[in-house]
């Protein structure tokens, strides 16, 4: 898969891709990801990218030449001419709609994604209407550039492609994963998977030592009864989200077991 950015801060990536999974699936080639100075697209003296927004107001927009010219120099056509199916241009905006997990893994099946990071006031809308598929928003709070939400829509993403994460299940069986019959536990073995798969927050997660600070590990983590595992697990999850995110509940897969669980929860509240 590959990421394009433009943006007019092309070294606020470096360090921010360097780490961990995101910095060993570009290694790897799993994954490319190419910043692109905006700056390189203007022709003045003082490379500017911003003017003054028509109707007068604060602060000052980014110009749609510049955009446009970095984003046809990346092979990329207006609108229409476009297979969305394969690759999407994706501008960050606190407008937009929200980015979640099935957003990521929506553009996770793609080929191509290209992130326009706006700054100052933001964007010239017909930059927008001309080239974009859709506006995203990583919260409901306004930064200052939308760097950082590129940033979060890549690392997000890339995470759920093929390889990318040593345990295929991980992302699968994790917070806000959808459960997947690949992916199951063997009822008979251990519990290798978490259960907060079909839109619960995940568990909490212990190692060692057993005790630190006087708190000790669950006991029946440590006990080896796998079905005890797995119950203790699920009832975390389900106790989680309902204490952290309750709106997730109205959408999670719940069996009967765990809507009693919720309502005796509920009930000693
Ligand atoms: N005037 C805009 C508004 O009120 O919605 C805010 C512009 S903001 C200071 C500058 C840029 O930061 C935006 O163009 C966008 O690219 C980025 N940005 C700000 N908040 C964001 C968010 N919540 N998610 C994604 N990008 C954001």
């Amino acid at each position: 898969m590959r990421f394009d950015i433009i943006t007019i801060f092309p070294d606020f990536f470096t360090g921010i891709l360097g780490y961990g999974v995101v910095r060993r699936a570009i290694a790897q080639e799993r994954v490319q990801v190419s910043m692109h100075d905006l700056r390189e697209f203007t022709y003045d003296r003082h490379r500017t990218v911003d003017d003054r927004p028509f109707g007068g107001g604060e602060g000052m927009v980014l110009k749609p030449e510049p955009l446009a010219e970095a984003i046809e120099s990346l092979g990329i056509a207006a609108k229409p001419e476009r297979d969305t199916t394969k690759e999407s241009v994706i501008l960050l905006s606190a407008q937009g709609a929200r980015f979640t997990q099935p957003v990521a893994r929506e553009l996770s099946k793609l080929e191509r994604v290209t992130l326009i990071c706006g700054r100052y006031e933001g964007v010239d809308e017909r930059v927008n209407e001309l080239f974009c598929d859709r506006e995203l928003s990583i919260g409901d709070y306004v930064l200052s550039g939308g760097e950082l939400g590129a940033a979060v829509i890549v690392d997000a993403t890339m995470r759920l492609l093929p390889g990318v994460l040593g345990n295929e299940a991980s992302s699968a069986y994790e917070s806000f994963g959808v459960a997947d019959a690949e992916f199951a536990d063997d009822p008979d073995g251990p519990p290798r998977s978490t259960h907060g798969a079909g839109g619960l927050l995940d568990y909490p997660h212990y190692t060692r030592p057993a005790e630190f600070r006087g708190l000790a590990v669950p006991e029946v983590l440590a006990g080896g009864d796998h079905a005890a595992i797995r119950k203790w697990r699920r009832q975390k999850a389900l106790e989680k989200t309902l204490r952290n995110r309750p709106d997730l509940l109205e959408k999670a897969e719940l069996t009967k077991e765990d809507r009693k669980f919720l309502l005796n929860m509920n009930q000693s509240r």
